[in-house]
């Protein structure tokens, strides 16, 4: 009797212990999977990365940008779409992780818990992904950051719907032809995996005057309630050492319209001072510069900005989109579409989306949530920002911009050149952001004219006509 006691005991521990085993491996395996599927390591599952059954990936329009035939994955056809959009849609390495080839693979390949990748064909449900970009945008805005031979970015997108219309990255290359990257011609792909839109942060230089001018406009800082802020020379002494304005040009009396649209440092300067680096700070803070968020399920770098407590000089540059060291401004391109989309939005920023809603539930499935919005400055602030920002006409769409240009190299000339805004017709409701990285030029001649040629082209997209 003891001993048949002491042997249903054993079964009873060894059954608890089996059903305790599966019910870990099960939970693991589906709370996993995701992961699992996704892992590099798993590329020898199915061969190459797993795509030779992979669904397709659309644009906006249905245009085919990325499609198995015969077990191969055959990309666009057009070799500027192929490389406008690498880092969108990504390539066969997957070494591109947040394109959606890389991240959405298990949803592409129909992974399955019970099948794995051996679905039967008459099971497997839509696995083509619709994403929210326009090729033709994407070509069009590629072509002309390409010409710059640069790195950079230019991101559009749909301030109203969050959808985004443009989005490339320099460098690039074409992902039906890779290139082999060697000692020689590495310094031509240096950093070719990151999307520059999302994982990148650059010095701004006078696009962040829009923040400046925010906080300024925000906390009612009394120069502003002056006839002009100041009356500009050219350069002027701050705290131990000069801010000059570009080129040293002198700019006479400017009120904060004038200090904007002829993008006047001193009165900036003179305005950070007047805010106070408490306020700077926190204006900087909300605005979302020192944040990361979640595009999709990406987030995106985050931008840098240290308001100095003591240097006056230093405050004063950072309020110009500059600093130095560890108070050297950073901002990341998407993050900088945002602020434009919140600033025509009246405050309130739709966050972006790559991912085409009503595309079969693959929303659900990714977790994606569309038409999230967050405030993210006072709506009578973004009123008064937008007041007094410079008009421009970019693709035959009335915009409100701002350029920026970076001095990061002056003996040598080297900027980075920006051009950052929104249009203001309300049937286009687009905010952009583009970055031309180490380069001769300024941001009017060099970052404006390519979102000069993506605007045209996403008006089109945006209205269908
Ligand atoms: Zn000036």
């Amino acid at each position: 009797m003891k001993r048949i006691l002491r042997r249903s005991t054993l079964v009873l521990i060894f059954t608890i212990a089996f059903i305790v085993g599966i019910g870990f491996f099960t939970v693991e395996l589906v709370m996993g999977a995701k992961d699992w599927i996704a892992q590099p390591y798993n590329a020898h599952v199915s061969g190459s990365s797993g795509l030779e059954e992979a669904g397709k990936i659309l644009d906006r329009n249905g245009n085919v940008l990325a499609e198995t035939v015969d077990g191969e994955r055959m990309y666009n056809g057009d070799e500027g779409v192929r490389r406008a959009l690498l880092h969108t849609v990504g390539d066969n390495s997957l070494n591109i992780s947040t394109a959606v080839q890389s991240k959405y693979r298990s949803l592409l390949t129909n992974y399955s818990l019970i099948w794995g990748l051996n679905m039967p064909q008459s099971m497997r449900t839509s696995r083509d992904i619709t994403l929210t970009v326009d090729a033709p945008t994407c070509k069009t805005a590629y072509e002309a950051l390409e010409t710059t031979g640069c790195k950079g970015a230019c991101v559009i997108y749909n301030y109203k719907t969050g959808e985004v219309i443009c989005s490339v990255s320099n460098p690039s290359y074409d992902p039906q032809n890779p290139p082999e990257i060697t000692e020689e011609n590495q310094s031509e792909y240096d950093g070719v995996y990151l999307d520059n839109v999302l994982s990148s942060a650059f010095t701004p230089g006078s696009i962040f005057k829009i923040v400046t001018a925010a906080a300024a406009l925000e906390n009612n800082a009394p120069l502003l309630s002056q006839p002009s802020i100041c009356y500009c020379n050219g350069t002027e002494t701050f705290g131990s050492s000069d801010v000059h304005c570009y080129g040293w040009m002198p700019h006479g009396s400017v009120d904060l319209r004038r200090a904007m649209s002829e993008s006047c440092n001193i009165a900036f300067a003179h305005l950070a001072l007047d805010v106070g680096p408490e306020k700077m700070q926190s204006m900087a803070d909300k605005i979302g510069i020192n944040s990361s968020f979640n595009v999709d399920d990406t987030p995106t770098a985050k931008g840098h900005y240290k308001a100095p407590e003591t240097d006056d000089n230093v405050l004063a540059w950072t309020g110009i989109g500059q600093g130095f060291d560890e108070y050297e401004d950073k901002v990341n391109p998407m993050q900088m579409a945002v602020i434009c989309g919140a600033i025509a939005n009246r405050g309130s920023a739709m966050n972006p989306t790559y991912i085409k809603s009503g595309t079969g539930g693959i929303l659900e499935m990714m977790g994606i949530k569309h038409n999230e919005s967050h405030n993210l400055i006072n709506s009578d602030t973004a009123q008064k920002v937008d007041d007094v920002m410079p008009s421009y006409t970019l693709g035959g769409v009335n915009a409100h911009a701002k350029t920026g240009t970076a001095e990061i190299d002056v003996s040598n000339n080297i900027n980075n050149a920006w051009f950052v805004g929104y249009s203001t017709e309300a049937d286009c409701p687009l905010a952009f952001a583009c970055v031309v990285a180490r380069t001769n030029g300024i941001g009017d001649n060099t970052a404006r004219p390519i979102v000069d040629a993506a605007m045209a082209q996403a008006a089109k997209a945006v209205r269908g006509y």
